[in-house]
């Protein structure tokens, strides 16, 4: 676009600085409203991706466990057919005859079979009687333990290397235990079995602890364990009416911690966590554990509130200081999986990427428009200076300020028109500066110019509201008057023609000069004639008569005096 048709465009509006004004600031919301709706979809995205990385961590989580649960379920169940009806042998009858003869020693072991079975590990009949929570009933004690033997040969085939669980043990309270890591034959077995029923594990499965008789996960503390804690799903076995003991399974904190850290893929994946139902931290995916807590405890009740509504299944996110948190509870576990991603992590993943690229470019989109903004606005403002001062010059004369003889032919004509119009009087002075060539002559043409201004200035301070003069010769000036009569008019031309011959201009220094004017006046009224080349040209002949008369004086009709 040429700078003359970006004129003519600009031109067409009132105000066109506050046009391309109200263009940049558009353009500037747009771009950034285009730039935070871009941040925003991003921001879902990438709220999306944590939420499915840690959903398929807690997938696989959940069918791992999962697993687990339903080998634990099936060891319960064959429990408890061989309690139904047990299948006694020889073998069976002979290890029964046993702890007959065992049953009041401090510890005793029995077993089926030195290779293909694990032994019972067992405490004295006092011990028993002991403890209001423990009973060795002389009804089912003998079928408990032909089941429990039975149990031993199904236990031994656990697999503890292949998946997260380290331990299946049945616990009975008739003072026996069967492990899938048997204990040797030594005293060891009392404190090993008090252990076993006095942890949580085995409380809680009381029918008054758990009246629903489901599975329960129990965080407890363990000095067998190599980090001192254990993670045990227990359920209850029961049958006709009577609660015999639990059978549970220990998993190991180094298999979650195994787990997690496998499943975090990229260093700037986050961190995953592992909590119990307490929000007790079990594992963590970093390398370490971490010495100091995650989560202030005002984050962690924050985390425990939310988590503590959701129900199974459920997960969420959180914002907490720089960091992204998503949580998701397991299905299979009592307990929740956290992903913590840093604000440093976030940068180096591909989002963190994404967003500065968006962000840079957004400040170099601002800055370039902020350029051009400049320049536009210098642009327009020197095209408007150029306009006005281009308006001014081709209606002004630059010398003294007055209209120029074109412009006042043009106002001074609308003006006539009007007056007659209104029927309205409406005068013309004509005004031309006595031997004004001889100041030319002896001071110079600057000077005369001086003249020219000073005189220009007097006639301008001398005339009413309303009155418009112009230049319209060398030294010759034109006013009109509308509304006045031809006394006003006379009166007007006589106070410029008094101000301008009293005054002593200084021409040059030390050089004053006195200078004066002739003035004719014409009246629309004399001849009921508003054609203001007429008037102007019967005030010029007024003003040639003022001039053969002596100068110096108005001239307002033509008869002599
Ligand atoms: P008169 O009293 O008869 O009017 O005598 P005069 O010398 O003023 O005569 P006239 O009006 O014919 O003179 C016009 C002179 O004004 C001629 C010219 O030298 C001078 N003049 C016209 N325009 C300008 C101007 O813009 N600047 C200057 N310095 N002189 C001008
Ligand atoms: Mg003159
Ligand atoms: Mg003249």
């Amino acid at each position: 676009m040429s700078v003359s048709s970006l004129q003519r465009v600009i031109g067409r509006f009132k105000r066109p600085l506050k046009v391309v004004n109200i263009c940049f600031i558009f353009v500037l919301i747009f771009s950034t409203l285009l730039t935070w709706r871009e941040a925003v979809v991003l921001e879902n995205a990438y709220v999306s991706s944590q939420r499915n990385s840690l959903d398929n961590i807690a997938t696989t989580l959940d069918r791992q466990l999962q697993y687990n649960i339903d080998n634990l379920l099936f060891y319960r169940n064959t429990m408890y057919y061989a309690l139904q009806s047990p299948i006694s042998t020889d073998k069976s009858r002979k290890a029964l005859a046993s702890f007959e003869e065992l049953r009041t020693l401090p510890f005793w072991q029995i077993r089926l079979d030195i290779n293909r079975s694990l032994p019972l590990s067992g405490v004295s009949d006092e011990f028993v009687s002991s403890s209001r929570l423990l009973d060795r009933d002389a009804g089912t004690i003998h079928q408990e333990l032909e089941a429990a033997l039975e149990f031993s040969y199904i236990m031994r085939l656990t697999d503890s290397k292949n998946d997260l669980q380290r331990r299946v043990f049945y616990a009975s309270r008739s003072g026996f235990y069967l492990s899938s890591t048997p204990p040797k034959d030594d005293p060891q077995i009392i404190s090993r079995y008090y252990r076993l029923v006095a942890q949580p594990y085995f409380t809680a499965q009381s029918p008054e602890n758990n009246p629903d008789r489901s599975l329960e996960w129990t965080h407890t503390f363990n000095p067998a364990s190599a980090n001192g804690q254990v993670i045990t799903a227990a359920v209850p076995l029961d049958s006709q009416a009577r609660w015999y003991g639990v059978v549970a399974m220990d998993f190991s904190i180094e298999s979650m911690h195994q787990f997690l850290s496998d499943a975090r893929r990229d260093a700037d994946e986050g961190t995953i966590l592992l909590y119990d139902k307490k929000f007790n931290l079990i594992a963590s995916s970093a390398n370490e554990r971490p010495s100091v807590a995650q989560f202030t405890a005002t984050q962690q009740a924050d985390i425990a509130r939310k988590v503590g509504a959701a129900s199974r299944g459920d997960e969420g996110e959180l914002r907490m200081d720089s960091r992204f948190v998503t949580w998701s509870k397991l299905n299979n576990f009592d307990g929740v999986l956290v992903k913590v991603h840093t604000l440093e992590e976030g940068v180096q993943g591909e989002f963190g990427r994404i967003s500065i690229v968006i962000g840079i470019l957004w400040v170099l989109f601002t800055l370039m428009l902020l350029a051009s903004w400049l320049v536009i606005r210098r642009l327009v403002h020197n095209m408007l200076a150029l306009q006005t001062k281009l308006t001014w010059r081709a209606n002004y004369d630059t010398l003294t300020n007055l209209y120029n003889r074109g412009a006042f032919f043009d106002i001074a004509r609308s003006t006539a028109e009007q007056c007659k119009r209104q029927s309205l009087p409406f005068c013309v002075i004509q005004m031309d500066l006595d031997f004004f060539k001889s100041i030319n002559d002896r001071f110079g043409h600057h000077a005369g110019d001086m003249v020219l201004t000073r005189a220009s200035a007097i006639l301008s301070g001398a005339l009413r509201a309303g009155d418009v003069a112009g230049r319209v010769g060398g030294e010759e000036f034109c006013i009109v008057l509308p509304g006045a009569t031809i006394d006003d008019a006379a009166r007007v031309a006589e106070r410029i023609r008094a101000r301008i011959s009293i005054k002593e201009l200084l021409l040059k220094p030390g050089q004053t000069a006195k200078i004066t004017a002739s003035f004719g006046v014409s009246s629309a009224l004399e001849h009921q004639d508003y054609d203001f080349e007429r008037l102007q040209s019967v005030a010029d002949q007024r003003l040639y008569k003022a001039k053969q008369n002596g100068r110096n004086q108005v001239c307002v009709s033509d008869e002599d005096e």
